[in-house]
């Protein structure tokens, strides 16, 4: 992307989703939950509310700016900054993509709308809809996802069941993991046995390997990931970037190194100096924190990043 955009992000290399163009259609960071390991920090906006957050015209403009402009990914991706589905719009949004290029959109949602028949009706014109299921009862999901008021468990499921039964394009299943809480045997044995229920095409297992929104969100180690995935039917796909498989540095990562190696910088100033969108900065700065590339001082939104290794250290290893 070579011009600012206000709503897209990216494209960003996605181990789901190959080279992934991202539309963000909530302001920071408005959710229906506020997830103990969410990567981009708390909930500031907890609601159900569904409305038109930003607007669709303008979501659209940029968009098709970069079509005309011959911008190219594997995927389209509704994400970001919060739950894309409480937009009002996000439907008319997918039509709109449908009738301009070929690419296939994956809409990355936390499910907890999909009671709603309407969102049902819009989510189904997706070509991949990725729901999170890591609760397996009211009382693992309060605890993993502090739910806003009029959100629960239940409705959970049984949004996520009724979009099934019509849903005929690809539905995944992340599960997300967090040691203690939901990694028992037994906890996972009761998640396996939901998700066999709502019959996905495709189950991925995850955990926090990017800085948690809580410190005590500790990630499950790789070898138990493994041995937890053939829980599921068929075993889960673990898709967590564990320390040993993150790719070598790329290009905007050493543009961000050298900028925190002469001066410590919040992912805002980041963003802003790169012409990049804070969620981009973000999934960066995550990656170079797990190689120990750049350390956090302070923490939250206003967290200063510094880098611990120069460009040239890097090279020679
Ligand atoms: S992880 Fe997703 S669903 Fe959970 S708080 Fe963050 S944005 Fe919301």
């Amino acid at each position: 992307m070579t011009s600012a955009t206000k709503y897209l992000f990216g494209p960003v290399p996605s181990r789901r989703f190959g080279r992934s163009l991202g539309v963000d259609l909530t302001p920071f960071k408005t959710c229906s939950l506020d997830c103990v390991f969410c990567q981009l920090g708390h909930t500031t906006v907890k609601t159900l509310e569904r409305r038109e957050y930003v607007p669709l015209k303008d979501v659209l403009v940029e968009i098709g700016d970069w079509m005309h402009n011959g911008g190219t990914a594997d995927y389209i991706t509704l994400a970001g900054s919060g739950e894309p589905t409480l937009h009002s719009g996000f439907g008319k949004l997918i039509d709109f993509i449908h009738a301009n290029s070929d690419i296939p959109v994956a809409l990355l949602t936390n499910g907890t709308t999909l009671y709603s028949p309407d969102v049902r009706e819009s989510a189904a014109k997706a070509d991949v809809v990725k729901v999170t299921m890591s609760a397996y009862d009211q009382e693992s999901f309060a605890r993993l996802h502090r739910p806003c008021e009029g959100v629960t468990f239940n409705k959970l499921l049984n949004g996520t069941y009724a979009f099934r039964r019509d849903f005929k394009r690809s539905l995944w299943i992340e599960v997300f993991l967090v040691d203690g809480i939901n990694s028992d045997i037994e906890n996972v044995r009761r998640i396996a046995e939901l998700t066999k229920q709502i019959k996905p095409d495709k189950t991925q297992l995850n955990t926090c390997v990017r800085p948690p929104c809580e410190e005590t969100a500790v990630a499950v180690s790789k070898d138990k990931m493994d041995e937890l995935s053939r829980l599921f039917e068929p075993p889960a796909e673990v898709i967590s970037e564990f320390r040993s498989n993150c790719p070598i540095i790329e290009v905007n990562e050493i543009d961000i190194i050298e900028m925190l190696r002469r001066r410590p910088c919040t992912a805002v100033q980041v963003a802003e100096s790169f012409d990049m969108h804070l969620n981009e900065v973000s999934k960066y700065i995550g990656k170079l924190l797990r190689k120990g590339v750049i350390r956090s001082e302070g923490g939250g939104a206003g967290a200063f990043y510094v880098a611990v290794k120069s460009k040239k250290e890097l090279i020679i290893q």
